[in-house]
């Protein structure tokens, strides 16, 4: 098993297969994308398998791919197939924006995925367009009805909430009452430099801190008469969760309603993941300065140079992230 230098078990990969992207999020992406990257500048994906089996072998045992958006990369399908032979790798998710998913669910789910997180910021189309610059609200719908219907589990469907985009937010909980969705509230967080003035910028005023988000929603609950959110408090209530979120429920719904928030509480306590970025550097951290060149130790050497880098990332997981605004690498690098 994999332990830090602060005795936290990590072994949770994030791997970015891309940074291209289908749509164009306000708080993610610049409007024109990405450069192109010169030949050879991102990982193949042989170079992903090769890197993962030997995570696999420190004892990593959960992979979430994702971007960029990672059904846009070719051959997806494939590496998820190959990741699954490796018999240490127990689960393998993927975060995806949902827009391909009606078109290549049931071939990934086919190929070893278990689990999805579709990301979703509101239920009103125009907003929809407005914040991904393009996208059709429907595609996503419909590829959350293809994940339920194919058995991922669990389903989860995430909404960064952003102050100055007054989302609807009680519509969104309310997606977990009829089917098994978990809807998870993520704080707005200060990675890359959120596209500057195109996009939507960076203020602290713009996260909105979990424990007000969760007052407002139970506000417009009981005023609709639906009651409050209520805490799970029991651990095999929550969906099987390899992450932070605090969980809630209405009575009686089908789903849940969950909150991350990495900065009004932080959850460097119970970290337990490390994250490749599309370029292969591995950061011990969202918020990290200091990357660990796997990219160069995968091409010029050998297992065991890949390996030692790894420990060197884990052994340079810092206690916290001290509340740090902006980083070297955009969202669409890290995969969030
Ligand atoms: N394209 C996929 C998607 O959108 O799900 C995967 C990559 S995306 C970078 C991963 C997650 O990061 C998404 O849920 C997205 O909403 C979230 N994200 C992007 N920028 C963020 C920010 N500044 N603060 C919080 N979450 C952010
Ligand atoms: Fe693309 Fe996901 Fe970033 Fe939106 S959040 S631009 S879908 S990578």
């Amino acid at each position: 098993m994999a332990f830090d230098q602060h005795g936290r078990t990590v072994d949770y990969l994030r791997i970015s297969v891309t940074d291209r992207c289908n749509l164009r999020c306000r708080y993610c992406m610049p409007e024109e994308g990405v450069p192109a990257k010169q030949h050879g500048g991102i990982l193949s994906l042989e170079e992903i398998y090769r890197f993962v089996r030997v995570a696999a072998g420190e004892g990593f045992k959960r992979i979430r791919l994702t971007g960029g958006e990672p059904l846009v990369r070719l051959g997806i399908e494939d590496l998820v197939a190959q990741l699954h032979e490796i018999p240490q790798i127990e689960s393998i998710a993927m975060t995806t924006n949902g827009i391909l998913l009606p078109k290549m669910a049931a071939k990934l789910r086919e190929a070893g995925l278990s689990r999805v997180n579709i990301s979703l910021d509101t239920l009103d189309p125009e907003q929809y367009h407005y914040i991904t610059r393009w996208g059709n609200i429907q595609d996503v719908f419909n590829g959350i009805d293809v994940a339920l219907e194919l058995g991922f589990n669990p389903v989860k469907v995430n909404a960064v909430v952003v102050r100055s985009l007054n989302q609807d937010l009680l519509a969104f909980a309310r997606m977990s009452i009829d089917r098994p969705l978990h809807v998870r509230f993520i704080e707005y967080m200060p990675v890359g430099d959120n596209c500057g003035s195109e996009g939507l910028g960076w203020t602290p005023e713009d996260t909105i801190p979990n424990e007000e988000l969760i007052a407002l929603i139970n506000q417009k609950a009981e005023e609709s008469g639906l009651g409050s959110l209520e805490p799970i408090i029991k651990r095999n209530e929550t969906p099987d969760g390899w992450g932070p979120a605090r969980y809630y429920h209405f009575k009686g719904a089908a789903g849940t309603v969950g909150f991350i928030s990495a900065l009004s509480r932080h959850f460097c306590a119970e970290c337990n993941r490390l994250r490749l970025t599309v370029d292969g550097e591995l950061l011990p951290c969202l918020f990290s300065d200091r990357f660990f060149d796997v990219k160069t130790a995968l091409r010029s050497g050998s297992d065991e140079a890949v390996r030692q880098i790894l420990l060197e990332a884990l052994s340079s997981k810092p206690d916290e992230h001290h509340h740090k605004v902006g980083t070297e690498h955009y969202m669409n690098q890290i995969g969030g």
